[in-house]
């Protein structure tokens, strides 16, 4: 196990049971050698509405979609990073007592005293309220606490506390609003908005009223004008963000510059965030910092750094210099007017808009003048498989302890977190791939649609690698490719039912194009796209007679899912022909601009490679040919 995570969870424990033993005036050697006493509650965190609090309401303002994206993806680390300081704070905790703490989820190790469960209901109460007031509740908290023994942490034990925790978190999710305090309308809701604003209702989110505060703030831009505070403050973070690597946590009373360096609404009306590089020694004196925090470590060349080390934030493509000669970016803008805005928007340093990152898609043509292929977006959605399963059955119940339950889902969490940004920080194929999240168990990306499969198998190889080869960890994922003005939600909803394909079955799969295949197959794929565009370029096959093999493909599909079934009637039969239609229209239509004494060869060639690949991978083989056929349209 690792010494780390040992330390950190015996220092959580101990910290636990002296504040019990002192709170209960039992610091003596008889009270602390029992083990039988419930001396410990188990306080968990779970922030419920993730997906729609990211991907919903966009508004009709597409300028400020991936800045929004970024600050929502943020905002909502931060939820949960900072549910769980109040509590450790209340408690009288340090906040290394939260032993679990990856995407949205907490676990902190408290004394069972009065005093700290008066305190987890009232941070419960505070922050739940909070979050209905902004969210309209739309996201939630769900805290849940259990009471343990010492002995219960004890090898051969814990398991069974760990199931306890894990029903208690599962049970939690099927009341997530108290219906005693927020069921029925949304009180006062109408009397928030005020007419005198360019816009009373939110433009960006729709539901929010538009704040005076906020009013032609810089963030917000001339065209929208208003905006709630929420909307503000998610753009403010998602601008900042790219240019800062520390946040500082202040109270919110704090000093802290004026109202457009930090946030106008401070979150749970308690914690103000501002980017500092800096200058944070003077405000820790008179007590107002309550953290410094390094969010995307692994962007720093060296790890010396004064602060503390929290990847909470991903990768997200900047313009560089780079950019301002990138011709595709002003090819994909049709009208003089867009160029022109799009050349003003190119500012190295500045987060990528969706429309540049799709124009990364575009590849050049021979005449190295124009550009082929489509200008989408591809989203990858990923996750690992049998989570739940791993995390309770995984270990041999002489080690289930709480220090290698740490340790698992700190790896991680670290490999979706850490190694991951950096990857597409470092490799320059996947630089232009944004992070909407990455964290926990699952990452969620959007890029330039023509490198997500790539990117998707490498990912899950080096998942592989990293969990040391251990055949039952990997990962299966869905990708949908799709136009740019999607909305954000339909994109989140479609990558989803992809990635619900995959997890249907054997797992360790990926969707792509709506054919779900292992990952091990997908490597077969790519050489197979290799040797058909290969094909294509010496004009062997032409771009018709590429769309025609999607007739092949389809019957071969059918054939294999005919030959399934126990029965076959007559009037299906006709799909089994397939193999002498291919062979007559490859004797017809290969290599005909070749020379008569080369043709032959070239036409047994294709027609025995492309029947094996039928015969093998059926309909899989649409993967290799659309991708073929959208890089070259
Ligand atoms: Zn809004």
């Amino acid at each position: 196990v690792s010494l780390y995570d040992h330390c950190r969870a015996t220092a959580a424990l101990a910290t636990a049971l002296y504040l019990y033993h002192k709170e209960n005036n039992s610091l003596n050697e008889d009270s602390i050698k029992n083990d039988d006493t419930e001396k410990f509650l188990i306080v968990s965190g779970d922030l419920y509405g993730i997906q729609d609090f990211i991907f919903k309401g966009y508004g009709d303002t597409r300028k400020h979609r991936s800045k929004l994206l970024r600050g929502r993806s943020l905002y909502v680390s931060l939820l949960s990073e900072l549910a769980a300081d109040i509590i450790c704070r209340k408690i009288g905790l340090h906040r290394m007592s939260s032993l679990l703490n990856a995407a949205g989820k907490f676990l902190i190790i408290a004394p069972n005293t009065e005093k700290a469960q008066d305190a987890v209901n009232e941070v419960d109460c505070h922050i739940n309220d909070w979050l209905y007031g902004i969210t309209l509740g739309e996201a939630a908290i769900g805290i849940t606490s259990l009471t343990a023994t010492p002995r219960d942490f004890v090898e051969k034990h814990f398991q069974k506390l760990w199931d306890r925790i894990s029903f208690q978190i599962e049970k939690k999710k099927f009341s997530k609003l108290d219906l005693d305090r927020h069921g029925g309308a949304v009180q006062h809701y109408l009397e928030r908005f005020n007419n005198d604003l360019r816009s009373p209702v939110c433009p960006i989110c729709g539901k929010r009223p538009s704040s005076d505060m906020v009013e032609g703030s810089s963030y917000i831009g001339q065209e929208t004008m208003s905006a709630c505070k929420l909307c503000r403050d998610q753009i403010f973070l998602g601008t900042q963000i790219v240019k800062n690597n520390n946040i500082a946590v202040l109270s919110k009373d704090a000093k802290c510059g004026p109202l457009s360096s930090r946030l106008v609404e401070p979150i749970y009306g308690i914690y103000q965030i501002v980017f500092l590089d800096g200058g944070h020694e003077s405000m820790a004196q008179r007590g107002e910092l309550l953290g410094y925090w390094d969010i995307q470590p692994w962007a720093r060349e060296s790890m010396a750094s004064r602060a503390t080390l929290k990847m909470i934030n991903g990768y997200v493509p900047v313009y560089t210099q780079e950019d301002e000669h990138d011709e595709r970016i002003l090819y994909s803008e049709k009208s003089e007017r867009k160029k022109l805005e799009a050349i003003e928007q190119i500012k190295p340093g500045d987060p990528k808009p969706f429309t540049h990152i799709a124009a990364k898609a575009l590849n050049v043509r021979e005449d190295s003048k124009t550009y082929a292929g489509v200008d989408a977006l591809g989203v990858l959605k990923a996750d690992v498989d049998n989570l739940g399963l791993i995390m309770s059955c995984g270990l041999k119940p002489e080690r289930f302890t709480i220090s290698r339950i740490a340790t698992l889902s700190r790896q991680l969490n670290t490999f979706f977190a850490c190694y991951l940004p950096s990857k597409l920080k470092g490799d320059a194929r996947y630089k232009e791939v944004y992070t909407v999240f990455g964290g926990g168990d699952d990452l969620f990306l959007i890029g330039p649609w023509n490198v997500m499969l790539n990117l998707g198998l490498e990912l899950s190889k080096d998942f592989k690698r990293y969990c040391c080869g251990n055949p039952e960890l990997h990962l299966s994922a869905g990708i949908i490719y799709c136009k740019l003005n999607t909305p954000l939600d339909t994109m989140a909803t479609q990558a989803e039912e992809a990635l619900e394909l995959s997890k249907g079955g054997e797992k360790d799969r990926v969707t792509v194009f709506g054919e779900t295949v292992p990952w091990f197959n997908v490597e077969d794929l790519l050489q197979v796209k290799d040797k058909l565009q290969k094909w294509y370029q010496e004009n062997i096959v032409t771009r018709s007679m590429l769309y025609k093999l999607n007739e092949f493909i389809y019957m071969a599909a059918q054939e294999k899912q005919i030959l399934d079934q126990n029965e076959i009637f007559l009037k299906h039969m006709h799909c089994t022909k397939w193999r002498a239609l291919l062979g007559y229209f490859v004797e017809r239509n290969v290599a005909k601009s070749f020379p008569q004494e080369q043709r032959p060869q070239i036409v047994k060639d294709v027609a025995s490679s492309l029947a094996s690949w039928l015969e093998v991978y059926g309909g899989w083989l649409k993967v290799p040919l659309w991708d073929i056929l959208y890089n070259t349209r």
